[in-house]
């Protein structure tokens, strides 16, 4: 979609990518520690001074108490923390379940490891996309090695509600499986919601990899300083599939966001209200164009229903986000991308499409302006 988009000249709200990068200061701590001599392989945990920083962040945050020596490791983004969370601890024969719709990386990670995809589908109901609870009890048994939780949710915003993090720390113990949750957006929640990490439910703290990253929180996606954190047990059986991931990285930049949990929360709080303003924007502009937009609690996305503008040509989200560049101006992604291929999910889904508001307010209001021509035609 990108690629489609820069050769149409579309806006582009498909990928979600921040276009302004991260606040100053974090980025010449980065060059100061380069000069400084941080060049060479840090250790494989990642240095002290950030698994020290992890682990105040998470007691400073959420109550959560961590030993840096042993219960935080460090990673090649959120991204490598999941897969080696996911090859650590699950193999053919095991599944591993996820909500559907999905970060692609979760699928592609239980692939990887030769498990069996099973997922709890969120579905959109009146005031946005809920945990179906009782598809929850189906599907995680005794055969779950793995439940992957995403909370605020890519691709639909959700903030997943107290009730609903229960449900599956009770299915979690039940089933006696391991919680590994992608908390990447944990601090870009909007209208005065608070993100929980369900690691801090009664009974969690002992099955829970919470995996997060500097990537969101400070606009610096293209460092790729991520962390995993949990029972010592966990994180070394983690660790030992690291090795040969990457073994290590990031080595300036690892200081520079051990600063940056410590002394950040002035740029986290100012780059989640713009957030909220863009995503506002956008969620007006979208529903005057005609769409059935989902107003998200969290993260960078809206999901928009484009049923109102599907025909046989356009039969679904896909072909929609497909031909929206040229009818339009307007790059989106399908949800149906983040859904099982012939999933009953992805059926649900399919006239549904995602925008990204992490852009400048310009190319929001571009965007908006030129989807005004789809309420003209429909
Ligand atoms: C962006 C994103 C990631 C990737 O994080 P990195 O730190 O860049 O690897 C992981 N999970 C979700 C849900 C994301 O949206």
């Amino acid at each position: 979609m990108t690629a489609l988009a820069q050769r149409t000249g579309a806006a582009n709200l498909g990928q979600g990518f921040p276009d302004e990068d991260g606040p100053e200061w974090i980025r010449e701590a980065a060059v100061r520690a380069i000069r400084d001599g941080a060049n060479q392989y840090p250790p494989g945990r990642g240095i002290p001074a950030l698994r020290a920083a992890i682990a105040a962040h998470q007691r400073r945050r959420y109550g959560i108490e961590l030993d840096p020596g042993t219960e935080v490791l460090v990673t090649a983004g959120a991204t490598e923390a999941i897969t080696a969370a996911v090859l650590a601890l699950a193999g053919p024969g095991d599944e591993v379940a996820t909500i559907e719709p999905f970060y692609d990386s979760h699928a592609a990670s239980i692939a990887l490891a030769g498990a069996t995809h099973t997922t709890i589908p969120l579905i959109p109901r009146e005031g946005g996309f809920r945990l179906d609870s009782a598809a929850l009890d189906a599907v995680i048994g005794e055969r779950t090695r793995l439940i992957i939780v995403n909370t605020p949710h890519n691709p639909t915003g959700t903030v997943l509600e107290a009730r609903e993090l229960e449900a599956i720390a009770d299915a979690a113990r039940r089933a006696g499986a391991v919680v590994v949750t992608d908390e990447v957006y944990e601090h870009l929640t909007f209208d005065g919601l608070a993100h929980t990490p369900i690691a801090t439910l009664p009974g969690m703290a002992e099955r829970t990899i919470t995996i997060s990253s500097a990537g969101k929180t400070f606009s610096l996606t293209g460092w790729k300083v991520g962390w995993a954190t949990g029972p010592a047990e966990l994180i070394e059986a983690m660790l030992a599939v690291k090795q040969f991931l990457t073994y290590s990285g990031g080595a300036p930049f690892q200081p520079a966001i051990a600063r940056a949990l410590a002394d950040g929360d002035a740029d986290i709080e100012a780059l989640r209200g713009s957030l909220a303003h863009r995503r506002d924007l956008l969620l007006d502009g979208l529903r005057a164009a005609g769409f059935d937009a989902v107003r998200p609690g969290g993260t960078y996305f809206v999901c928009a229903d484009a049923s109102p503008f599907l025909s046989t040509e356009m039969p679904d989200g896909a072909a929609f986000a497909r031909a929206l560049p040229e009818l339009a101006g307007v790059a989106c992604v399908p949800i149906s991308a983040f859904c099982r291929e012939g999933s009953p999910t992805a059926a649900a889904l399919a006239p549904w499409v995602r925008f990204t508001f992490v852009k400048d307010e310009a190319t929001i209001r571009t965007a908006i302006e030129r989807l005004r021509v789809l309420a003209s035609a429909g």
